[in-house]
């Protein structure tokens, strides 16, 4: 939340409050809970929002105490460089398991003559999903080590989060594809992936701002003197 509108940064113009709140929706005490929002998937966890009016809190409330006043910038940032990474590990397993059905489902299907998984085409395409799934894999392997030793990863964790979140959009695309117009039904699991995959394009911050973060980074290293 906005404290210090006086603060001679941006950064230090948040701070950090831990709220407590009623369970369910509806308003308690300044706090309203709006209800459910009916989304595209990521079902398994409930989103909402929360609205404060006039809700008012004690200073103990602040995470870290009064020395935490002006830092919830850095506190929030800190969570979403892990946040991304765990992104990009999400985005990692769906398309992994979207892989996994894609080429089962080509060795199973026969169109003229021959399963679908001996037309070049097909081949091509699995060929090309894997090596995305390892890529995605590799890098998020990578951030998640960086943060691990201890070392700030925000650029491991920007390019990791950008390029397994976009792999996982294109591989689901394709073992839908391959699925042809079973793809489509509720009845193959490839229908509920290829519904998952686009939130790992927005969580955690969007691929135009992954790019932000890594150009920015790239000047900075580059910077011609
Ligand atoms: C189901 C769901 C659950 C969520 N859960 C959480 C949560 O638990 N915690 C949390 O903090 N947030 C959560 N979010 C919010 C999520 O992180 C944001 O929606 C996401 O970061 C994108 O921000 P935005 O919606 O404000 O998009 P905007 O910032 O409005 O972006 C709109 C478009 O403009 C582009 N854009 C914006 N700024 C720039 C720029 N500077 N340069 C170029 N392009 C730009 C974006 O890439 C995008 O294409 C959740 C969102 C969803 C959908």
């Amino acid at each position: 939340m906005k404290t210090d509108e006086g603060a001679d940064s941006v950064y230090r113009n948040m701070t950090t409050f831990l709220l407590e709140k009623e369970p369910g929706f509806g308003t308690h005490g300044g706090i309203t809970i709006p209800g459910k929002i009916d989304k595209l998937g990521y079902k398994g966890v409930e989103t909402t929002e929360m609205v404060l009016d006039n809700h008012r809190v004690p200073a103990s409330s602040i995470l870290g105490g009064t020395d935490g006043r002006g830092k919830g910038f850095y506190q929030m940032m800190d969570g979403v460089e892990v946040g991304r990474v765990n992104v990009a590990a999400r985005a990692c397993g769906i398309m992994i398991r979207a892989f996994e059905l894609a080429i089962a489902y080509a060795q199973q299907r026969r169109t003229f003559g021959k399963q679908i998984v001996d037309h070049q085409a097909i081949a091509f395409k699995l060929a090309e999903m894997a090596t995305k799934v390892e890529a995605g894999h590799l890098m998020m392997v990578n951030a998640a080590r960086k943060k691990d030793s201890g070392q700030r990863n925000d650029v491991e964790a920007g390019m990791a989060k950008y390029l397994a979140s976009e792999y996982c959009y294109e591989v689901t695309t394709d073992s839908f594809r391959i699925h042809g117009g079973y793809g489509y039904s509720k009845e193959y699991e490839i229908e509920r992936l290829f519904r998952e995959a686009p939130f790992m394009l927005i969580g955690e911050g969007t691929s135009e701002v992954q790019k932000r973060i890594i150009s920015r980074a790239l000047l900075r290293d580059y910077k011609l003197s």
